[in-house]
């Protein structure tokens, strides 16, 4: 690991870089889940339960018919019965069904005393104050006993699940009003650069416009966490140190400034406030990505050009905010190994991120181009990671490729990998 003491890069370039793995690794070490909250029941989906839930009552709680039709004796069917009364949900019968008789029953309704079977409606006929039963049932035929559902004091949700719509709906059905879940992560996106434009503006002249902050704070929305209302910080060291200093935040994602530029402040200013762990990482694009650690907030250095911020939120920056935020800390995308069209040069001790497109089964390298052309990534359908230790990838190889669009699905005439 890099930086410490504090080495300014600014016009010399980086004397070393930390291997990718080595920056994971630290992440996993140093940054952990966040504390828990109490949110509404109607507010827990999608969050993460925070501890574990037991039921504290059993569902049903009463034994109740999961057709509607007749409460019966099942050694008197088939055959004519006496009609002595009717359960409806939320209603049920009060008395008692003697020999010779039945009760008009609900799908839900409770199950009355002295009974033991319900007929289907379709198996039988009314007549005069008569149920003739025209088929026959067995003891406990559509009765749902007591607990079918859920057992009292058994667990039905596991501390760490990220909420379902049906986990939901389950913790409504035992009684639940508030779910502890994990807090989600604070994240405080500074955006840096005296060229750009808020989004929303037409570029003009020699400005640009600041994609990166939107595209940040749509990652992080995926990941769980809550964005901070954007700063646009003026590149001059002390205002981008003070904005650092004053985010309010468990994580901080800095945009642009963190490379060899002159202007690029960033990486000073966090070894000024806290511990500049990583600056350089041997990876491309993203190579001058920082990871900075403050009292109870982890930076992150995303350099400005699209697509090295892209790559460096999420190969660490996101990686941080869903574990803080108690989630699986593996990027969320699906992946399928695929033969490459062509071989991709790289190097030996340096990680490549490469867009790909899927194209007749095979991964297709697209012409990287600059790490400033957000639009490659648009074209592409995922990408590779090439790692450190090769030199180049061969054409025919089986490269696992990461996918953008969680519902792709490969063409009719690719292999089959489903
Ligand atoms: P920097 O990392 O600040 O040296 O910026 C590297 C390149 O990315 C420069 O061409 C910047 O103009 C560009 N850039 C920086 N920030 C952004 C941004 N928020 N949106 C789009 N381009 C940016
Ligand atoms: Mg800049």
């Amino acid at each position: 690991m890099s930086s410490t003491p504090f080495f300014d890069v600014r016009m010399k370039g980086f004397r070393e870089r930390t291997s990718v793995v080595d920056a994971l690794r630290l992440l996993d070490e140093r940054v952990g889940v966040l504390s828990a909250e109490t949110v509404p029941l109607l507010e827990c989906a999608g969050r993460v339960l925070a501890s574990s839930i037991s039921s504290p009552v059993d569902v049903p709680g009463f034994t109740r018919s999961a057709m509607d039709g007749y409460a019966v004796r099942a050694d008197e069917t088939p055959g004519s019965l006496e009609l002595i009364g009717e359960s409806l949900p939320g209603r049920g019968f009060a008395g008692t069904v003697g020999p010779g008789q039945a009760v008009r029953i609900m799908t839900g309704a409770p199950f009355p005393a002295g009974a033991d079977a319900v007929l289907m409606a379709e198996f039988a006929d009314e007549r005069d104050g008569r149920v003739q039963a025209r088929e026959s049932t067995r003891p406990g035929k559509h009765i749902v006993r007591i607990g079918e559902d859920v057992t009292k004091g058994s667990e039905v949700l596991s501390a760490g699940r990220q909420l379902r719509p049906q986990d939901v709906g389950l913790l409504a059905s035992i009684g639940i009003a508030s779910v502890p879940v994990v807090r989600r992560p604070r994240v405080a996106i500074l955006v840096t650069g005296d060229e750009l434009l808020p989004p929303g503006s037409t570029p003009e002249g020699v400005r640009i416009v600041d994609s990166n902050s939107p595209m940040l704070a749509a990652f992080v929305a995926r990941d769980g966490g809550v964005c901070l209302p954007i700063s646009y910080v003026p590149d001059r060291f002390e205002t981008v140190r003070d904005a650092i200093h004053f985010a309010d935040a468990d994580v901080i994602l800095v945009s642009g400034g963190s490379s060899v530029g002159t202007e690029d402040h960033a990486p000073r200013a966090v070894a000024s406030l806290g511990e500049l762990a990583v600056h350089g990482i041997a990876l491309r694009p993203a190579g001058p990505t920082g990871i900075g650690f403050l009292p109870s907030r982890v930076a992150f250095l995303l350099p400005g050009n699209p697509v090295s911020c892209l790559c460096a939120y999420d190969l660490f920056a996101g990686r941080a905010i869903r574990h803080l935020g108690g989630r699986n800390r593996e990027m969320p995308y699906r992946t399928f190994s695929l033969p490459l069209a062509t071989a991709v040069p790289s190097v030996v001790g340096r990680v490549d991120y490469v867009r790909v497109k899927v194209t007749d089964g095979s991964l297709e390298p697209l012409a990287s181009g600059g790490a400033s052309n957000l639009s490659s990534t648009v074209v592409a359908d995922g990408f590779i990671l090439i790692e450190s230790e090769r030199a180049s990838l061969e054409a025919g190889e089986l490269v696992r490729a990461f996918l953008y669009d969680p519902h792709f699905t490969m063409e009719p005439t690719g292999p089959n990998l489903g």
